[in-house]
């Protein structure tokens, strides 16, 4: 029998990577998604990788949870992934109330709809590693101790531990990835790794002049969604649900980070940087740097996507859509 995995958020950078993952696997690929009445569907993700016109969507928001009921009533998923979120950090401090009822109640939502309409359907939560905030240990592992440092990763950690919850009280399949940054060529634009990238091939090109940035002393343990989503499924085939930190062990300041995309296109990072206090978040996480032993462990899970290929082949892309 063919599988069937339900994906919300498939319009997300995790979701295109996802979709393409699954439906290399012989899955069958449905995604849930928000019509905005001015822009339709936003399926310039889906096109990029190839998968458009072999994903089934339909209208739903994380929000109505009688929409996902319907969904699932008619999908009866084998694997659902819960990708959706508002997931920008900065936007969260804007909109809390909103990261609330996505991020965190949303959980809840999609969990319910599994739970009266099929709750044998194994359940991915995209929990994050900015829930460990202020870190309370130098290297994070599933065992650290969370400290949320924005509305959004509050929020996140209430979706990891409804997760948790319902596996324990209702013997649900659903399992919790700790993924830290990971990011790609479908990246969204507000995110600093996109939002360096593009800017560098603008440079280049001629068609800006400078770069601004926040903190640039900020350091992340970056990775490659094409590796992280592996990871997703890889959880979900497990005979057991659990919870997983995915990260590289290696973490970089967001200044060297730009600097392997200034240094790529031979810019001078000294010359086109600038510093803006504006860019600041009202309280920042200064370092994150996961530990990804049990994943490698118990899934056979490991990077294979070094920051220096992936800032590279986000430079490419960026140059390529510019110069189209
Ligand atoms: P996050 O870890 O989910 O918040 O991912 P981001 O890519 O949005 O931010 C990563 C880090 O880069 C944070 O510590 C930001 O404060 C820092 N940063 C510095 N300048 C910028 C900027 O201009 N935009 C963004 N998004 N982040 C920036």
């Amino acid at each position: 029998m063919t599988k069937r995995a339900l994906i919300t958020g498939i319009s997300g950078q995790d979701g295109a990577y996802l979709s393409k993952f699954l439906l290399d696997k012989g899955y069958e690929v449905y995604g849930i998604v928000r019509r905005s009445s001015h822009r339709g569907v936003d399926n310039h993700r889906l096109l990029w990788i190839g998968v458009w016109d072999k994903v089934k969507l339909f209208d739903g928001d994380l929000g109505d949870l009688s929409s996902l009921m319907r969904i699932v009533n008619e999908v009866m998923p084998d694997e659902v992934y819960n990708l959706a979120a508002q997931s920008f950090v900065t936007s969260s401090w804007q909109q809390p109330i909103l990261t609330a009822n996505i991020t965190a109640i949303g959980v809840t939502n999609m969990l319910e709809a599994l739970r009266s309409a099929k709750p044998d359907a194994r359940f991915y939560q995209a929990s994050s590693s900015e829930m460990f905030g202020l870190i309370q240990e130098s290297v994070q592992s599933e065992t650290t101790p969370f400290y949320p440092r924005s509305p959004y990763a509050v929020a996140k950690l209430y979706g990891h531990w409804i997760t948790v919850n319902y596996r324990e009280s209702y013997n649900i399949h659903a399992s919790s990835g700790i993924l830290f940054n990971h990011e790609s060529p479908l990246r969204g634009a507000e995110f600093v790794t996109r939002k360096v990238t593009t800017a560098a091939a603008m440079i280049k090109l001629g068609l800006q002049s400078e770069l601004k940035l926040g903190n640039i002393d900020a350091k992340r343990d970056w990775g490659h969604a094409r590796d992280y989503v592996e990871a997703m499924w890889l959880m979900l085939q497990q005979d057991r649900p659990d919870d997983y930190v995915i990260a590289t062990g290696k973490t970089t300041t967001v200044r060297d980070m730009c600097k392997i995309a200034m240094d790529y296109l031979e810019l001078d990072f000294d010359k086109f940087v600038k510093i803006d206090p504006d860019l600041y978040r009202p309280a920042e996480v200064d370092i994150l740097l996961g530990d990804p032993s049990k994943a490698k462990a118990k899934l056979g899970w490991e990077p294979s996507i070094t920051l220096e290929d992936m800032i590279r082949e986000m430079v490419d892309a960026d140059l390529e859509r510019l110069k189209k």
